[in-house]
């Protein structure tokens, strides 16, 4: 046990550590099994959606891939409208994007020149925050279309790479720390 609540405690033990993944010395946090465990993914949610509606954003944006299984019932839940910010060349639409570097490997990050409104607020929502660098972007790419952000919220921190430091003072919420 942590020490947290028993709802933040149900979802530590839900997250499966797999050594060597995607490559040698990245320990992957899997959340696999915690989709898999109802009352565990309720309360991710749950939480998500009360820290992140505190934030009072006028929109959710869910990061590819992982990020939107937790992004669209945290919209749902506050009856906000869901954005995607997505990898390279994936939305179909005219777009805008944002390059970053990954913990392991670098990417891009797109989205529609029509999901962000100037002067509106977003809450930015991903599975995980390791290096900060996807975040950062996605704020990064918000921003350069004028909306504002709300925070920035994730499940899991990996505290040991400082992504928050990388997300310079916007607000942020992570339910678990490592
Ligand atoms: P970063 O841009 O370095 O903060 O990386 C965050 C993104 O990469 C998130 O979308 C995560 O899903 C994924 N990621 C990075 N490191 C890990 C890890 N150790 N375990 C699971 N996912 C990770």
């Amino acid at each position: 046990m942590s020490g947290d609540s028993p709802q933040l405690d149900s979802i530590r033990a839900a997250i499966r550590d797999v050594p060597d993944f995607p490559k040698p010395g990245i320990l992957f946090k899997d959340i696999t099994p915690l989709l898999a465990t109802p009352e565990a993914f309720r309360a991710t949610v749950d939480l998500l959606a009360a820290r992140i509606g505190a934030h009072k954003p006028d929109a959710v944006v869910g990061i590819e891939s992982r990020g939107f299984i937790f992004a669209a019932p945290v919209a749902y839940k506050l009856g906000l409208p869901l954005q995607l910010a997505r990898k390279s060349g994936k939305l179909p639409y005219k777009k805008v994007g944002v390059s970053y570097d990954l913990e392991y490997g670098s990417d891009r990050v797109e989205m529609h020149v029509d999901a962000i409104h100037a002067g509106s607020s977003y809450a930015i929502i991903d599975d995980l925050i390791a290096t900060g660098g996807t975040a950062a972007a996605t704020a990064d790419l918000i921003e350069l279309e004028r909306g504002r952000i709300a925070c920035c919220a994730f499940v899991i921190e990996l505290a040991f790479l400082s992504g928050v430091e990388r997300l310079g003072g916007r607000p942020v919420e992570c339910l678990i720390r490592y």
